[in-house]
C-alpha cells in the first residue's frame, strides 16, 4: 500500500477553455453585471428546458424565495415540503413569513411521499414545494393531482435535476415554477447562480421586477444607448439578479451538459455493476417513469450486517483517500427547525431510516473510470473488513 495516492474529492466542476474565454470576453467588454450575457443564458436555458419563461437569478435559494413570493405566499401561510433536503428549501418558505410543514419521504426514491401529503393540508396551506432528490424526479402526476384538487401551487426545487425527465417531460416544467442551481457542485455551474422556469407570463413578469429592487424595467437598459436614467420602484424587491460574469460561464456549461450527464451515467452503470453482489448495500432505485439526472449516487449501508456505523464508514473512505458526503441532515436534526416547529424524529421514520444509513459516493464527469473503480474497491474492502 502506498500512502502517496492522490485524494479523490467528492466533487470537482468541469471548467474548460470555453468558460475561461467567455469570462475573459465579459471582463474585456466592460459590462460585468446583468446585461446581454444574462439575456443570452436565459434564452439558451429557456430553449433547453422547454419552459415558456426562464429568469436568471443569483442562486437557487433566491429562485425558490422569488417563486414563492410571486405565487403569493404570505405570513401565516403554510407550504408543504420534504424534510430531506438542503436548508435553502425550508428557509425560502420561512423568508416569506410562512411555515414549512414537513411530509415524510418514501424509502425508494427518498422524495416526498404523495400518499402522505393530504393529511398535512390545512386551511392555511398554499402550496407544495417538492425536491427532486439527487436528480430522481418526484411522482409529479400524483402531486399535481392533489394540488389541482386542493387548489395549491406546486414549485419544483430542481437544484439536482437539470436534464432529468418525468414520463418523458423535462423536470422544472411540471409545476407552477421550477428552480435550478448553478452552485459549484450542481449539474452545471456558474460558481453561484440560479434559474427559474415558469409557463405563466404574469409570474415571470413579477419575478423580473422583484428580482431587482422592484424596479419596473431592466436596469441594464439604463446604461445602454437606448436606455435613460429614469426608473420607478413599484415593490420593495430583492437584489437577486445574476451577473454577466456568471452567465458567461453558463452558456458553455449548458452546451456541455449532455456530455457531462452521459459521463455520470456511465459511472452510475459501473457502480451498479460493481455493487450488484453486495447484500450490505442498497443501491439507488430508478422508477420506470424516471430518467434521473444523476446529481448524486447515494447508497444505504445495511447496518444490521456491519460492525461499523455510517460515520465510521465515511472516515474509513477518507483514510482510503476518497471524499464522501451525506445528503441530507434532516430538518428534525437541526436545532433551529426542531425548536421552531417542534419536530421529532419519530414523525419522519423513513427520513430517519435513510439518513442514518446513507453515504453519497463521488459522481461527476471529471472522474475517470479508474477513479470509479478505486471508489468501488474501497467500498468493498471496507465492507469485507467489517462484516458482522
Ligand atoms: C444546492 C441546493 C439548493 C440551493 O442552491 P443555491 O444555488 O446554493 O442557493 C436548494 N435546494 C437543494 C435541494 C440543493 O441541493
Amino acid at each position: 500500500m502506498t500512502m502517496t495516492k492522490k485524494f479523490l474529492p467528492f466533487h470537482l466542476p468541469e471548467i474548460g477553455r470555453e468558460e475561461k474565454k467567455e469570462v475573459m470576453n465579459c471582463l474585456d467588454s466592460g459590462w460585468l453585471t446583468m446585461g446581454p450575457r444574462v439575456k443570452d443564458f436565459e434564452e439558451a436555458f429557456r430553449a433547453h428546458s422547454g419552459a415558456r419563461h426562464a429568469i436568471a437569478v443569483s442562486s437557487c435559494t433566491a429562485a425558490l424565495h422569488l417563486s414563492l413570493v410571486a405565487l403569493g405566499v404570505k405570513p401565516g401561510d403554510e407550504v408543504l415540503t420534504t424534510p430531506y433536503t438542503f436548508a435553502a428549501t425550508a428557509n425560502a418558505i420561512i423568508h416569506c413569513g410562512a411555515r414549512p410543514v414537513f411530509v415524510d419521504i418514501d424509502r425508494e426514491t427518498y422524495n416526498i411521499d404523495p400518499a402522505r401529503l393530504e393529511e398535512k393540508i390545512t386551511r392555511r396551506t398554499k402550496g407544495i414545494l417538492v425536491v427532486h432528490f439527487g436528480g430522481h424526479p418526484c411522482d409529479m402526476d400524483a402531486i399535481n393531482a392533489i394540488a389541482r384538487r386542493r387548489k395549491l401551487f406546486v414549485v419544483e426545487d430542481a437544484a439536482h435535476a437539470l436534464g432529468a425527465r418525468y414520463r418523458g417531460r423535462k423536470v422544472g416544467t411540471l409545476g407552477d415554477a421550477g428552480c435550478f442551481s448553478f452552485y459549484a457542485t450542481k449539474n452545471i455551474t456558474t460558481g453561484e447562480g440560479g434559474m427559474i422556469t415558469t409557463r405563466s407570463a404574469a409570474a415571470a413578469e413579477k419575478m423580473r421586477v422583484y428580482l431587482l429592487h422592484g424596479i419596473n424595467k431592466d436596469a441594464w437598459k439604463r446604461y445602454s444607448r437606448q436606455g435613460s436614467w429614469k426608473y420607478d420602484v413599484i415593490f420593495p424587491g430583492f437584489k437577486y439578479n445574476m451577473a454577466d460574469i456568471q452567465a458567461a460561464m453558463g452558456v458553455p456549461q449548458l452546451k456541455k451538459l449532455p456530455a457531462m450527464a452521459a459521463a455520470c451515467k456511465k459511472h452510475v452503470a459501473f457502480y451498479n455493476a460493481a455493487f450488484a453482489g453486495c447484500p450490505e448495500l442498497t443501491l439507488p432505485t430508478v422508477k420506470p417513469w424516471a430518467e434521473p439526472s444523476w446529481h448524486l449516487y447515494p447508497v444505504l449501508l445495511g447496518l444490521e450486517k456491519l460492525k461499523i456505523g455510517r460515520d465510521e464508514f465515511i472516515e474509513k473512505m477518507k483514510q482510503a483517500g476518497i471524499g464522501c458526503s451525506v445528503h441530507f441532515i434532516p430538518f428534525h436534526r437541526h436545532s433551529f427547525y426542531r425548536r421552531a416547529y417542534g419536530l421529532k424524529a419519530k414523525d419522519y421514520p423513513n427520513c430517519e431510516y435513510v439518513y442514518s444509513r446513507t453515504v453519497s459516493l463521488p459522481l461527476y464527469s471529471r472522474m475517470k473510470k479508474s477513479d470509479a473503480a478505486r471508489v468501488a474497491a474501497a467500498v468493498k474492502a471496507i465492507i469485507a473488513g467489517n462484516r458482522r
